[in-house]
């Protein structure tokens, strides 16, 4: 029984792995997962975490190990790399669709040199469900610290809002 791994594999299992935080998005899709390397049978696996402090650091370490192991690496290792430091602009554009597409209203691009004038203030956060500009915050941490619980004034409907940072 030949359970070895076809080489080359390592990079599309790490990225299929979920987000614990935001089981929507995977380690890809969030930006998160930054180098995997193959080597023989031996696979290194580099990530930033998000939010700091994160508890979801520990949980993301081991979902990778699990996620490789199965598929048949025996000797993975996970680096954390903490510079440059994550923020919610490395959200893949799949990433933001997706979230969207879950009543989760995806962060905004922060304001820099480049998208200066086409980002809104973060205060305008749109409801997923209807497109309204009109919401207000309801509580500034929900379900997990990254998410804000924000309520529609049109469609009065609460949502999630995955925080800028
Ligand atoms: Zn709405």
């Amino acid at each position: 029984m030949d359970n070895s791994p076809t080489c080359g594999q390592a990079r599309a299992i790490a990225e299929r792995v979920l987000d614990p935080e935001l089981p929507v998005l995977t380690l890809a899709d969030l930006g998160v997962l930054r180098d995997v390397r193959e080597d023989g049978g031996r696979v290194t696996v580099t990530i930033t975490p998000t939010y700091s402090g994160c508890p979801a650091l520990d949980e993301m370490r081991a979902d990778l190990h699990r996620a490789l192991r199965d598929a048949g690496y025996e000797r993975v290792e996970i680096r954390t790399a903490l510079t440059p430091t994550w923020t919610t602009d490395w959200i893949s554009a799949d990433g933001r669709r997706k979230l969207a597409e879950h009543g989760i209203a995806p962060p905004q691009h922060k304001a820099g040199p480049v998208t200066l004038n086409l980002t809104p203030p973060v205060t305008r956060v749109r409801c997923p469900r209807c497109g309204s500009a009109r919401t207000t915050e309801l509580s500034r941490f929900s379900s997990t610290a990254c998410k804000a619980l924000r309520r529609c004034e049109d469609c009065s409907e609460p949502f999630e809002h995955v925080k800028e940072i």
